[in-house]
């Protein structure tokens, strides 16, 4: 698998500290490292194209998606995947106006990119009705909204679109996190359980969205062990495009991870970064120093690479 992203300058430097550690010896023309990444060989070229090849590619891929899109949110994402045909594509930028104007539920989580912070999922329910609404407050282009924006936006929101929302820690994520477990996993879980506990409360609607994230058939997969699975899906690649309820889900979720990230710093008196850059490195290493090396499992995602690195470097201090 191979994908092909482009970077801006910002994320382009947070590259370059990222995999500082992992830089092969040689480097590719025009590159400015070749590093590895898990299953993954990741290059960065000078002109901010960022090529992720091999199995976990995707995973890989997704970190700098996520934060390319949190430091440049007016910018127009570049993603190339070279296993999605020519005619996916096509498919992915079209928006359906029967799925758009229907009476949706739609789901969509955050977090899943950031060191510090739990994970959110949320389904949200969109009347037709409260569609030109929406538009107005400018939840279309939910990916443009900043954070100051969200929170202005979405206590408003509430009051009107029925949600439901859950919160999983990093200690219940690192207490979940193993070998039977992965992030996609977890990811259907949560979203199973905020379209039983939704579709409960409201039913029937036209849609019930997920901004897809695996394929159906994996999503599925993941949820063999569950007790009751919600099926009638549709999954959507850049849903919150093609769909007010998932751009609704989306943002409350990242309300929510907000509130939540802040009341961690308080908590902590500490000032932390969002994402998995360098700078949350620097902050880990703070973390370990005030609280001890176990504090890590309680607050950060255990799993990430940041952990090796912070852990060696506090060593040194
Ligand atoms: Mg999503």
């Amino acid at each position: 698998m191979t994908i092909t992203l482009k970077v801006s300058e910002n994320t382009k430097q947070e590259m370059q500290e990222f995999f500082e550690e992992y830089k092969r010896e040689k480097t590719p023309p025009y590159a400015i490292f070749q590093a590895d990444d898990a299953d993954c060989v990741v290059t960065l070229y000078e002109s901010g194209k960022a090529v992720f090849q091999g199995m976990s590619a995707d995973i890989s891929a997704q970190l700098w998606i996520e934060r390319e899109k949190h430091l440049n949110p007016t910018k127009k994402l570049d993603v190339k995947n070279s296993e999605q045909t020519a005619k996916e594509e096509k498919k992915e930028v079209f928006i359906d106006p029967k799925i758009y104007h229907a009476s949706s539920i739609g789901s969509d989580e955050v977090g899943t990119g950031d060191y510090f912070g739990p994970i959110v999922v949320t389904s949200a329910y969109v009347a037709k009705e409260n569609i030109p609404w929406l538009e107005e407050l400018g939840v279309k282009d939910s990916k443009k909204l900043t954070d100051d924006k969200i929170e202005e936006l979405v206590p408003k929101i509430i009051k009107k679109i029925p949600y439901k929302s859950v919160i999983l820690t990093n200690k219940e994520y690192n207490e979940r996190y193993g070998d039977d477990m992965n992030m996609n996993k977890l990811k259907a879980i949560l979203h199973n359980k905020v379209l039983l506990e939704l579709t409960d409360e409201i039913s029937p609607v036209d849609y019930v969205i997920v901004d897809e994230f695996a394929k159906p058939y994996t999503y599925f997969r993941y949820l063999q062990g569950a007790s009751r699975v919600y099926r009638h899906i549709t999954f959507l690649t850049k849903g919150e495009d093609k769909s007010l309820a998932v751009a609704a889900a989306s943002l409350i979720s990242r309300y929510i991870f907000l509130k939540e990230f802040e009341k961690l710093s308080q908590k902590l008196d500490l000032f932390l970064p969002k994402g998995a850059s360098t700078a949350v490195d620097e902050m880990g290493i703070q973390i370990v120093q005030k609280y001890g090396p176990e504090k890590l499992k309680e607050i950060a995602k255990y799993n990430f690479k940041n952990t090796e690195k912070i852990l060696s470097q506090s060593k040194k201090k």
